[in-house]
């Protein structure tokens, strides 16, 4: 059999520990014996990082914007205790923080359903995505501790110099002040890259925030998600037959739980971060959620929501066998190879993509898990393998589809 040919180079950035191994298994078992991979490699390992100052991960995304389309092996973000390990001479940012600020997108996160995974809500028969805003709000704010006897005060001033002034508290005893803001340009941008999502993906959009009680800051996002999707996507919609709606997040968050899934749940980034652990966790696994982040200008980085699994690499380290599961980044190169497919008009790629979806999807259902899904699966059949074991079950399903 002859292996796929590519037109474009996919934007692929290495990672760390645990994560890392895999990714190489990844290639070298799945990959690169049925396509013959075009890649323009970035190493945004830490120790890389270090050695070119993080300019690496600037690389890497400016990369993504020329390309299009990107896959990410998660990587470590620096701590304390990272610095001597490391040797590091600054605690480098988070490369998904940098990149995120470069390609101003909005990630986009979904579980990856499998039968004998049954979510906490068994109603959840469809995945839920869950669309966070990743600009502004309580992550830029600024907050002062304030003595009683003070009065807080909003106060703007205009580019002509004049000012507007609005009384926050007279405080008669001690207490606490909090600043926020946002930007009709973010917002705009992550309406539409929710509504191209959509289009993308064909399910519906909620959005949701808290307008009756903030009648001026989350009444905005409302207006602006309102505006865009009238003059821009509404046609596109129809023909498409998805929807768009907007509701107060306490009512999104009684219909959540009582839908069946499948639809864009588009969230502010306060509600977003927190709303998306809760979604993961009810959906059983970590390990099962995939992660995209979307420029507005249509650009794609694909990786997995979780870390580097550093517990199970340093079990690695001392050569103990680990059982680690390799779904989430399995589905950021498919995610990755199949928009490639698509903006290449390369079909070949785009199948294939699917296939290797449905061998993973049939390894598991067929009962070969790791040891995360062996533990809350509930088929008899189960079987727990190795990481490596796990991926090679893969290959031997895939094998036989194609
Ligand atoms: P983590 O890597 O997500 O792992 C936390 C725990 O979740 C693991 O110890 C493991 O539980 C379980 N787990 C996560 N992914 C798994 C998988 N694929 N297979 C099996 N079990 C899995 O989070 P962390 O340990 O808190 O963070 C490690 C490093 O990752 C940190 O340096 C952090 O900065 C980085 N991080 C990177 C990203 C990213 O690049 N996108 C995201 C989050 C964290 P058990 O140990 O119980 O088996
Ligand atoms: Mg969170």
């Amino acid at each position: 059999m002859s292996k796929i040919q590519m037109k474009t180079p996919l934007v692929e950035m290495d990672g760390d520990e645990m994560t890392r191994v895999i990714w190489q298994q990844i290639k070298d078992i799945l990959i690169t014996p049925y396509i013959d991979l075009k890649s323009e490699y970035y190493d945004l390992g830490l120790e890389n990082r270090e050695k070119t100052k993080d300019q690496v991960t600037f690389d890497s995304a400016e990369a993504t914007k020329k390309y299009g389309v990107a896959v990410k092996c998660a990587t470590i973000t620096p701590n304390a205790a990272r610095m001597p390990e490391y040797n590091l001479s600054e605690m480098w940012k988070s490369p998904n923080g940098t990149i995120r600020a470069i390609l101003d997108g909005t990630v986009f996160r979904a579980p990856i359903l499998v039968k004998g995974v049954t979510p906490y809500i068994p109603t959840w028969t469809k995945p839920i995505t869950i669309a966070r805003h990743a600009y502004g709000d309580v992550y830029k704010n600024t907050e002062m501790r304030v003595e009683g006897g003070s009065k807080a005060e909003l106060l703007v001033t205009k580019a002509d110099g004049t000012t507007e002034k609005s009384l926050i508290h007279q405080f008669e005893t001690d207490g606490i002040i909090q600043g926020l803001h946002n930007i009709d340009k973010s917002i705009g941008s992550f309406a539409r890259a929710c509504f191209n999502y959509a289009l993308d993906t064909k399910q519906d959009v909620w959005f949701s925030s808290k307008d009756t009680i903030s009648k001026k800051y989350d009444h905005r996002f409302k207006d602006i998600f309102a505006e865009i999707f009238e003059n821009e996507y509404k046609e596109k919609f129809e023909k498409a037959g998805i929807e768009y709606f907007y509701t107060l997040i306490d009512d999104a968050v009684a219909r959540v739980i009582r839908s069946n899934g499948g639809y864009i749940w588009a969230c502010k980034n306060y509600d977003g971060d927190v709303m998306s652990d809760m979604i993961a966790t009810a959906y059983g696994s970590l390990a099962m959620m995939t992660s995209v982040l979307v420029s507005p200008d249509g650009v794609y980085e694909y990786e997995a929501a979780h870390g580097t699994v550093q517990r199970h690499y340093y079990k690695y380290l001392k050569g103990e066998e680990t059982s680690t599961n390799s779904v989430a980044t399995l589905f950021a190169w498919t995610g990755a190879l199949r928009k490639r497919g698509e903006l290449d008009e390369l079909p070949e790629l785009m199948s294939f993509a699917d296939k290797l979806e449905k061998a993973i999807i049939d390894t598991i259902e067929g009962g070969v898990m790791t040891g995360d899904l062996y533990l809350i699966s509930t088929l008899d059949n189960k079987k727990k393998v190795n990481t490596t074991e796990f991926l090679e079950a893969v290959n031997e399903t895939l094998k036989k589809m194609l």
